[in-house]
């Protein structure tokens, strides 16, 4: 239940003056359909009327407010409503016309009655050596200038919005807004000066120049802080209340890991040993694993998957490895049974494709326990697939994250556990907001010899060249990826331009092109990918970047057409797949190029970065420095946590200070008992992690 202090603030925007159904909609729009919404929808601008010239100092274009003499309304001629009405006003320097377009004489009368005093705001110009402000923002008796605002939050708008009928509905939240219990630490309070939440609130909302709007003002700090702590509060709950039930524990003797080992062709990475003794000290511990294993594209990610897998089944369990797609399925297969048979161990593949009587013998010997590792698709996870004893579930993510899955996930099997393998590589602020409940392991080392792939950007105009760079490569034996981007408003006329390039390609080079596109069917799809697999053809053109997912060994060209519409990430993973085998690679990143056939300044930012470094943790930070977090990895897909009063560009240091900080709240006052611990539900409550409260109650 929602703490009764909050209650005003949860109410429903209507229930502010001024605020109808109409109004709710289009507030509902910007901000959200509560008044809490209202308060946490921060100005982004100020609009500052306090300056007070006479009428002969104001400057042109100035924003400026006057106090005049109405002398005289000159209306539209009759029949001419297009010249505009004027109302001729003056103060003891000289004369200030306002212009009204299309107006009505009866309510400027009322305004702006002949013979009195106004004080009138607006922007000026010079016209002809008059003064003139068109339709002014205001214009109040000065007996009432308490209504003439000279300092204006501005706030995010829409069609139909008024700025002035938002701003009046933020005054009547801020109005509303309680005096809560204090969820901060007394001597953080003071050691950062930060005021309480109900005058940060206040503040927020009355700003008195641009300066106070910015990210490191002491009240935008704590109100960020605020945010940033409710959030890693809510993912060490969530991470507490899993640790607190029964999960499995699994040791193993270690014999098919020796096993295995002495089969492998080359010695493990520092990295891929580190991170194997992380995920071995979190399975051992009777608890659930849910941890992330976070490596570029060839860092080896797979071995040290199969050896958990092994620590597993030496406890006599099953593993399940789930891939994204099929072909991706397949390829694990074919790189984990060679190494299986070293030690022993039954692998099957289980797809949507098996069906009949060999899917019959499948299922029958995951039930009994036959078959110990089970690698598929997301097919492994149907309803008839019924496991003998499953302990350990990994999930290769590629491109995507599942965090649908990965919820999904936990109702499968007796609380197996789980590592999610990823490629993409998160950079570590995102990371603690968004999977702050998990545990991360990086395999932050490449095998050794990896030959750093040649970067380079090009305009799509020398395209024949880059065409003939291909034939050459293809004559040599070599073979290529040509990546052509999928963007989903108008897919199909994307899908025209793969296959024109499909076309022009193949005229170039007969028999040795395949087109891949999302809208081909599986069986299809996974035809042509083979193909290029087995080297049947030489350049693979794929409009969606999950085929290019295969491993080719001998693919050593990579070609992305307008590359400036990826994100780093993705461009330096797609850079990942080429350059596997011992022969020079080559990245070539096609663009688009502007009028004058150059590259724009941050095209050349990015591409720099590409060039420089094959870190894709690096990569990773410097698209998010670069796009901001909104772009980087397209967090509103993605699932990321998107912040209303924090920015984790700006207030990184505030994140792992609220990391801490909830830490250490979950040790110290786990059921959030005590009065810091009751204000902290409120805080929960006030940013939306209702989900967190309800395990507090159930666990
Ligand atoms: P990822 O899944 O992380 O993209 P893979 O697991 O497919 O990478 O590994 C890429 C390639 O590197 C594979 O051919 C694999 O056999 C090889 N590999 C993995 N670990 C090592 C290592 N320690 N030394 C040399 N080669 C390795
Ligand atoms: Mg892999």
């Amino acid at each position: 239940m929602r703490p009764d202090s909050l209650t005003p603030l949860f109410a429903d925007v209507t229930a502010l003056a001024g605020v109808g159904p109409k109004v709710a909609t289009l507030i509902d729009k910007v901000a959200g359909p509560r008044i809490v919404d209202l308060l946490l929808t921060a100005p982004h601008a100020v609009i500052d009327r306090s300056a007070r010239p006479h009428v002969s100092e104001a400057l042109e274009g100035q924003l400026v407010t006057l106090e005049v003499q109405v002398d005289k309304h000159e209306p539209s001629p009759p029949g001419n409503p297009r010249v505009p009405y004027k109302v001729i006003c003056s103060d003891t320097t000289g004369f200030l016309t306002l212009i009204f377009f299309h107006a009505r004489g009866d309510f400027l009368h009322k305004q702006l009655p002949e013979g009195t005093t106004r004080l009138v705001s607006g922007r000026v110009e010079r016209h002809k050596n008059t003064l003139q402000m068109v339709h002014p923002d205001y214009m109040v008796d000065p007996l009432k200038a308490d209504d003439l605002p000279l300092i204006e939050p501005v706030y995010p708008l829409t069609a139909g919005l008024a700025p002035k009928t938002m701003r009046k509905a933020v005054r009547g939240a801020v109005d509303r807004v309680p005096s809560l219990g204090e969820w901060q630490r007394e001597d953080v309070l003071a050691a950062q000066k930060w005021p309480n939440w109900q005058n940060a609130i206040q503040q927020l909302h009355a700003p008195e120049n641009a300066s106070d709007l910015g990210p490191q003002t002491i009240t935008r700090q704590r109100l960020a802080y605020d945010e940033l702590l409710a959030n890693q509060l809510a993912l060490a709950l969530i991470r507490q209340n899993r640790r607190a039930l029964p999960g499995r524990s699994f040791k193993g003797n270690g014999t098919l890991r020796n096993q295995v080992q002495k089969a492998l062709p080359f010695a493990l990475t520092g990295a891929q040993q580190r991170s194997l003794t992380e995920i071995y000290d979190d399975m051992s511990v009777p608890q659930r694993m849910v941890r992330l294993l976070q490596g570029d594209v060839g860092s080896g990610k797979t071995v040290v998957a199969l050896m958990a897998m092994l620590a597993v089944i030496e406890s006599g369990s099953q593993a399940v490895l789930m891939a994204p797609t099929e072909i991706l399925a397949r390829q694990h297969m074919e790189s984990i049974v060679p190494l299986c048979e070293a030690a022993n161990i039954s692998v099957e593949l289980l797809t949507g494709r098996d069906k009949g009587q060999p899917r019959v013998a499948k299922l029958n010997g995951i039930a009994k326990g036959y078959i110990q590792i089970i690698i598929g698709t997301h097919a492994v996870f149907s309803d008839d697939v019924q496991y003998k004893d499953l302990g350990l579930v990994v999930v290769d993510e590629q491109h995507r994250f599942g965090v649908f899955q990965r919820i999904a996930l936990q109702e499968k099997g007796d609380r197996p556990d789980l590592l999610v393998m990823t490629a993409t590589p998160i950079p570590r602020t995102l990371a603690l907001t968004s999977y702050g409940d998990m545990d991360v392991s990086k395999i932050d080392e490449k095998p050794p010899g990896r030959k750093p792939v040649d970067t380079r950007a090009m305009p799509l105009a020398r395209l024949e060249e880059v065409t003939e760079g291909v034939a050459r490569a293809v004559d040599r034996g070599e073979q290529i990826y040509w990546v052509c981007p999928l963007v989903e408003e108008s897919d199909l006329i994307d899908l025209t331009a793969a296959e024109e390039r499909y076309a022009a390609l193949q005229s170039r080079l007969p028999g040795r092109v395949g087109l891949v596109h999302g809208k081909m069917k599986g069986p299809e799809k996974d035809a042509v990918v083979e193909s290029f697999y087995r080297g049947d053809i030489s350049v693979l053109v794929a409009t969606t970047v999950i085929e290019v997912g295969v491993n080719a060994p001998n693919a050593t060209i990579m070609v992305i057409e307008h590359s400036e519409r990826f994100g780093l990430a993705q461009l330096h993973q797609l850079r990942g797949r080429v350059g596997r085998g011992d022969k020079q690679a080559t990245c070539l990143l096609l663009y688009k190029a502007g009028e004058k056939g150059q590259l724009g300044d941050t095209a050349k930012a990015r591409l720099n970065i590409l060039r420089e470094t094959e870190d894709g943790f690096l990569i990773a930070e410097e698209d998010l420095r670069l796009r901001g977090a909104g772009d980087a990895l397209g967090t509103a897909q993605s699932g990321f946590p998107s912040f209303r009063l924090a920015d984790i560009g700006d207030h990184g240091a505030l994140l792992d200070m609220a990391r801490d900080d909830a830490q250490l709240i979950v040790t110290q006052d786990p059921e959030l008992k005590t009065t810091r611990g009751k204000a902290l539900l409120e805080l929960l409550y006030l940013f939306g992690r209702d989900d967190a409260v309800k395990l507090l109650r159930s666990g």
